[in-house]
């Protein structure tokens, strides 16, 4: 009934620490199918890379197993093919379907909440297949004890095996998507550019390849480089709403140009106080005007861990107190940035 895309393969999968966990259990229930995760339940919110998972997991088993038969589709269909069933009388036929296969991969379960007869005849089709050793693949939108009125019976049965959460992808990951969608698509940006998309766009992968399609699209269209100038053009429409507020592109910018060093060197291992400071000042900075964690700024900043911020935003906060000069500084980092922080 459903089209596998081609695209969506483990190969094809930029895993980070946000999605780790799914695509590793996602690989070994490909390689033992029924027998390492059964049933294997991913679950997040919309565009982190579920349906990519559930996609890449029947293509893999597809390679070792050639003759397994795997049944893939939306637990919508499943409900419509059921209702219809049901209208026509004809349960066995639908019966046979779903349970004389090697392989059931249903996305978007959660589509079982409020349905009473879809999710009964769901637990006699889980059951079967289980107690066959048959591998059963579900993801949801959400955990299974929030799926609204899903049964207990079904709920512990979707814990059986391993539920793992696919989370938003974090900002090296978004960073790594951008590279690898744009080089799919024959132009890999540039880091500066990617930094700014990935800054930009947090919340899902979906808008981050849109991002990056857009973008390319311009690009060509318009004849003009990949630049930074660019991306805030092309992408002015769909990042609209944070507009304004300062990234860690606008602190870079403000702090190289103040203390005279380059990003290279804030990203390096260096600690020569000539760089380290300047490093240091914009930790501070990327602490106090963006919404990036401590782990995210130590990542911006040549790999640092979220410690290593923690005291520089402690030594900074000191300074300031101290030193009145620096506290000018800061006032004047902090006003720029206010002001959109570009140039
Ligand atoms: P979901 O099913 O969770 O809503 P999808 O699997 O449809 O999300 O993902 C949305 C888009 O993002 C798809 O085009 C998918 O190929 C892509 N995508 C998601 N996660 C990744 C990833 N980690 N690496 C590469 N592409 C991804
Ligand atoms: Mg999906």
């Amino acid at each position: 009934d459903f089209v596998l895309n081609q695209k969506c393969t483990f190969d094809n999968f930029v895993v980070g620490p946000c999605n780790r966990f799914g695509h590793a259990a996602s690989m070994g229930a490909a390689e033992q199918p029924g027998k390492s995760y059964n049933p294997l339940f991913l679950h997040g919110s919309v565009g982190v890379g579920k349906t990519h998972l559930l996609q890449a997991f029947c293509f893999s088993v597809l390679e070792r197993f050639p003759d397994y038969r795997i049944l893939y589709l939306s637990c919508e269909t499943f409900v419509n093919h059921f209702i219809s069933a049901l209208d026509a009388g004809d349960m066995q036929r639908f019966r046979d379907k779903y349970r004389d296969i090697d392989v059931l991969v249903i996305d978007d379960i959660q589509t079982l909440a409020n349905k009473e007869k879809s999710q009964e005849e769901f637990f006699h089709t889980f059951n079967s297949l289980y107690n066959a050793g048959k591998q059963i693949v579900l993801s949801a939108d959400c955990p299974p004890k929030d799926i609204p009125t899903l049964h207990d019976r079904l709920v512990s049965r979707f814990k059986w095996g391993m539920v793992t959460e696919i989370e938003p992808p974090c900002y090296e990951t978004r960073m790594a998507i951008v590279k690898r969608k744009s080089r799919e698509r024959g132009d890999e940006v540039p880091d500066e550019i990617a930094r700014f998309i990935a800054e930009n766009i947090e919340e899902n992968v979906r808008e981050l390849e849109g991002a990056v399609t857009r973008l390319i699209g311009y690009s060509r269209m318009t004849g003009a480089p990949l630049s930074l100038d660019l991306a805030r053009e092309a992408l002015a429409g769909l990042i609209e709403v944070r507009k304004g507020a300062p990234t860690v592109e606008d602190i870079i910018h403000q702090v190289t140009d103040h203390y005279q060093v380059k990003l290279s060197d804030l990203q390096s291992k260096r600690r020569t106080k000539a760089i380290a400071f300047p490093r240091q000042v914009a930790m501070y900075l990327a602490r106090k005007v963006t919404r990036h964690s401590l782990e995210e700024i130590g990542g911006f900043f040549g790999g640092r861990d979220h410690t290593t911020v923690l005291y520089a935003v402690d030594k900074m906060e000191k300074l300031i107190v101290s030193d009145a000069v620096f506290s000018k500084d800061i006032q004047q980092f902090m006003d720029r940035l206010g002001n959109g922080g570009r140039k």
